[in-house]
């Protein structure tokens, strides 16, 4: 895409960046550049964005902190706004919070354990923003956003307003609050007072992912959904794809739905490496895997 003058004059006003690494920028630690990079300091500046970008027919993603993202070796010729620093502290209030969806979710979970609160102590290890937690409906060991979001403030079609959830808007890692349906600000949560046990449950939960996950290499996290009636990792093992590796794209040889980049890496690793998966599990299960991961 060309841009011209006064649009990199629009673009740096934004306080935009040119040229940022998107292997920087997510968890996979693969893909190619952003044409503009924006770190939002206010949620007029989420809003200037993307207004800028529409009016203007420039693409625009939106990233948290690119912790569920596979972004392209193509790069991205076009604006990345990521929304990974709290704008505000959270606002308690009893047991309800009111969060900036750049705020981390690891970080949030813990302060709520912390101030005797029940609701966030299973999400603690997942890492990410809040935002893209409630875009994702990001959950794990039984804990789910779903359970706890009440209100949400988003952005879309240039309205900001304040939406109360309701059991339709999120399902298995999906909710019609993720980007490019909608830009999530600010997310509220009704939680518990804590009976006493929030606290071990959180050690407890951490304990598990960091015995059963491959956390000391990049990835984006479970690389698959849970097909109905199985588990992502007992198929792609039973297929005899444990440790399978195209270039430096891995399949894990600790936890067989987690893929991994074993350091060279490239996002047409990845994805070959994904493709032939799918076709394995496919052929030799019946069961048609669907990616949990999104692209740039
Ligand atoms: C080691 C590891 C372990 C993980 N474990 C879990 C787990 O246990 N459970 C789980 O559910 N996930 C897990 N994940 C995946 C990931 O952390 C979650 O999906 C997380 O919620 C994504 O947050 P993010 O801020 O990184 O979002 P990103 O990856 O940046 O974005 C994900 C999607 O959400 C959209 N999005 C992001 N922010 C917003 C916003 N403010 N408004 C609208 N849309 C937005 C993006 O456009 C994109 O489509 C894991 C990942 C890793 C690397």
């Amino acid at each position: 895409m060309i841009y011209h003058t006064d649009l990199f004059e629009k673009m740096r006003a934004l306080g935009a960046v040119e040229n940022a690494s998107l292997s920087e920028l997510t968890s996979f630690h693969v893909g190619g550049t952003a044409r503009f990079l924006l770190r939002p300091r206010s949620y007029s500046d989420i809003r200037d964005a993307a207004a800028l970008c529409t009016e203007n027919a420039i693409p625009f993603v939106l990233l948290g902190r690119g912790t569920n993202v596979l972004a392209s070796d193509d790069g991205f010729d076009g604006l990345v706004i990521r929304f990974d620093t709290p704008i505000h502290a959270p606002v308690y209030d009893g047991s309800r919070v009111v969060a900036c969806c750049g705020t981390s979710l690891m970080q949030l979970s813990r302060d709520t354990v912390k101030r005797g609160l029940s609701g966030m102590e299973r999400l603690a290890g997942i890492p990410g923003t809040v935002g893209g937690a409630c875009a994702m409906n990001a959950g794990a060991y039984g804990g789910e956003i779903r359970q706890i979001l009440k209100r949400i403030r988003i952005l879309h079609g240039g309205t900001d307003e304040w939406v109360t959830v309701s059991d339709t808007d999120l399902g298995y890692r999906t909710s019609r609050f993720s980007f490019p349906d909608a830009i999530a600000l600010e997310a509220e949560f009704q939680l518990a007072f804590d009976d006493g046990t929030a606290s071990e449950t959180m050690q407890i939960c951490m304990e598990k992912r960091r015995e059963k996950q491959p956390l000391e290499l990049p990835s984006a996290g479970s690389t698959f959904k849970r097909p109905p009636g199985h588990f992502a990792g007992a198929l792609i093992e039973q297929c005899g794809l444990k440790g399978y590796s195209i270039g430096g794209a891995q399949v894990s040889t600790k936890h067989a739905g987690f893929i991994v980049n074993t350091g060279s890496a490239t996002e047409a690793d990845i994805s070959e490496l994904i493709a032939r998966v799918i076709e394995v599990v496919k052929e030799k299960t019946g069961v048609t895997l669907e990616p949990e991961i999104k692209r740039i």
